[in-house]
């Protein structure tokens, strides 16, 4: 079985005036060599927000990840994903050729998307029984799986429109579906993942800051 593993952190830090990212503060900035022990509030470090989460502590929510390997080290943009639904108690609910599978590992470093908007407590208390009814519907059979219309995400949409209907919503159509759901955040962990490794590899990665290269150079100002 594959080790689960969580990635390590990053932090952004100004310095040089460009952003300098890394796994943590180094005792010198690695452009200028300067210690970086300053108290000024703008060199101070801010901590980048990791997209993955384990998906086995997320309740009701929508989850996706590599079919093969995981986001950090396998994921090139075009592999393949896995999606699946949690219930409750964070066991996994996914549709493969095997028919739908009730993972207790596996999901530890998932895009996780809730399905429940807050205070939908009647719809919680039914969510268990709920996915447990739909997943032994004959439409989720083994033999009833098919790679490119039913599969993982014909699954998860259909479920997802069961619990729009209940909440009294529309449905999506399942371009909608990706657009909405998977496509930002494939997004997001891809522009993660390209840093990530970059840290990985060289130690620290930097870019511009923004406001630098849109400030007008000196003495030009019009007042
Ligand atoms: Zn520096």
């Amino acid at each position: 079985m594959q080790r689960p593993e969580a990635g390590k952190p990053l932090i952004k830090f100004n310095h040089c005036k460009k952003y300098i990212y890394s796994f943590s503060m180094p005792q010198c900035c690695p452009l200028c060599g300067q210690v970086t022990g300053s108290r000024k509030l703008e060199e101070a470090p801010v901590s980048i927000s990791d997209p993955f989460t384990n998906g086995h502590q997320e309740k009701c929510s929508f989850l996706l990840r590599p079919t093969q390997g995981t986001f950090l080290r396998e994921y090139d943009g075009r592999s393949d994903l896995h999606v699946g639904i949690t219930n409750t108690n964070g066991i996994v609910y996914n549709y493969t050729t095997c028919g739908v599978q009730r993972d207790e590992v596996g999901w530890e470093q998932s895009v996780s998307i809730p399905l429940l908007q807050p205070g939908m407590f009647g719809l919680m208390d039914q969510w268990d029984k709920y996915l447990e009814d739909f997943s032994a519907t004959e439409a989720w059979l083994p033999q009833r799986y098919e790679d490119d219309h039913h599969n993982c995400y014909s699954y998860t949409l259909t479920f997802i429109n069961c619990v729009l209907t209940a909440e009294g919503k529309e449905q999506l159509g399942k371009r909608e579906f990706t657009e909405k759901y998977v496509v930002p955040r494939t997004r997001k962990a891809s522009k993660y993942i390209t840093l990530y490794r970059a840290i990985e590899e060289r130690g620290f990665y930097v870019t511009d800051r923004p406001d630098e290269e849109t400030n007008p150079p000196e003495g030009s100002g019009s007042c």
